[in-house]
């Protein structure tokens, strides 16, 4: 596991601030600062108000990394690590649904002071770079994300931004706003949906209502020329359901890019609620095959993430992506001399023995 957030000296003290550290990158920017290393691996900057360092816990590259600052909590986070293709903000820790396995449980902060450093972070980010905006429910900040989306549609049209939202909080009146920013910014908004059914999915998100809400916004952000992926995270509670949810899907919604079809993460509510959660694909992968087979057979694009090749039939390694992020990947001691193991996404860091899935075995 990498680890994302380190502790740091400044010589300082003063509120977050965001700051690129780089040897090479020429710039005219007033973000971006060269760094030394010492013998031990410490990292010093000098930073417009002071100096602050840190002492890397394993041998990384951080050149051209962007980094979130706060020398009051006297830490550092690697918001954007230069070398990775899995980098995400947190755009707020609030939540208005309170999912069953949600890996980052909301909490009650006051977030609005993260958009406009993120987006002087957005700006510093590698060409081209995809960047996950997760929270929380990032749309409870609606008027501040749009406005980032907005000016990033003009400071960084070439960013890839992929959301990750509930889709409860769109209006109509967003619509014309929302279109404008997808006519010159590549967004994909990510939305779960769990169950066709009303009552699993809401019992899930533990939010009544919210079902005919979802569907009504989909339909809303899908008039705004949205790239949606809707997302499906793999339970006890609506494996069996997966079928019909796929037929649902290719019905109703198949103006969405892609359905991914997800294994669960065991972290934050769902390692608490693991005993009622957990779903042994490798053992009964049946209602995942069988609603690939027919999302397939019904045109809909679909893909499973976060799904071992080995935890899912032959015929079916082909819809596994690399989803999970690299720096809370891991591989099993029996993946050694797996044959596979370059394309297979692995493990999450926190996979142990409670989450275990029963059958794992070298390609
Ligand atoms: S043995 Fe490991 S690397 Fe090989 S397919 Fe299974 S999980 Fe992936």
């Amino acid at each position: 596991m990498i680890n994302l957030k380190l502790k740091a000296n400044f010589s300082w003290s003063g509120p977050p601030f965001v700051a690129r550290i780089s040897n090479t990158i020429s710039t005219n920017d007033d973000l971006t600062f060269p760094f030394k290393k010492d013998e031990l691996g410490n990292i010093s900057v000098h930073y417009k108000s002071g100096i602050f360092s840190f002492l890397p816990p394993q041998a990384d590259d951080f050149e051209g990394d962007v980094l979130l600052c706060d020398p009051k909590s006297s830490k550092i986070q690697r918001i954007f690590r230069a070398n990775s293709n899995y980098n995400s903000l947190l755009m707020t820790e609030r939540c208005d649904q309170m999912c069953v396995m949600c890996s980052q449980p909301p909490r009650k902060t006051n977030d609005a002071w993260r958009f406009p450093i993120y987006e002087q972070a957005l700006t510093l980010a590698s060409q081209g770079a995809t960047i996950c905006l997760s929270g929380g429910e990032p749309t409870l900040y609606k008027a501040e994300l749009f406005t980032l989306l907005e000016n990033l549609s003009s400071s960084r049209p070439d960013l890839k931004i992929h959301i990750l939202s509930n889709c409860q909080h769109l209006t109509p009146e967003d619509i014309p706003r929302l279109q404008k920013i997808h006519e010159s910014l590549d967004v994909l908004w990510g939305i779960p949906i769990y169950a066709s059914k009303s009552e699993i999915h809401e019992d899930i998100v533990d939010k009544h209502g919210s079902f005919n809400i979802l569907m009504n916004n989909l339909y809303l952000l899908a008039s705004s020329k949205a790239n949606i992926e809707l997302r499906t995270v793999v339970m006890a509670t609506n494996s069996l359901e997966l079928p019909d949810l796929s037929k649902f899907i290719s019905d109703h919604l198949d103006f969405a890019n892609y359905w991914a079809i997800m294994a669960l993460e065991p972290v934050g509510f769902a390692k608490a609620n693991l005993g009622n959660l957990l779903y042994d694909h490798s053992i009964a992968p049946q209602p995942i095959h069988k609603a690939i087979d027919i999302a397939v057979a019904r045109g809909v694009d679909v893909r499973l993430f976060n799904f071992p090749l080995c935890t899912v039939g032959p015929q079916y390694r082909k819809y596994c992506k690399q989803s999970i992020s690299d720096w809370k990947r891991k591989y099993l001691d029996i993946c050694g001399k797996c044959t596979v193991k370059e394309e297979c996404t692995g493990f999450f860091e926190w996979y142990d023995e409670r989450s275990k899935w029963e059958r794992i075995s070298q390609l």
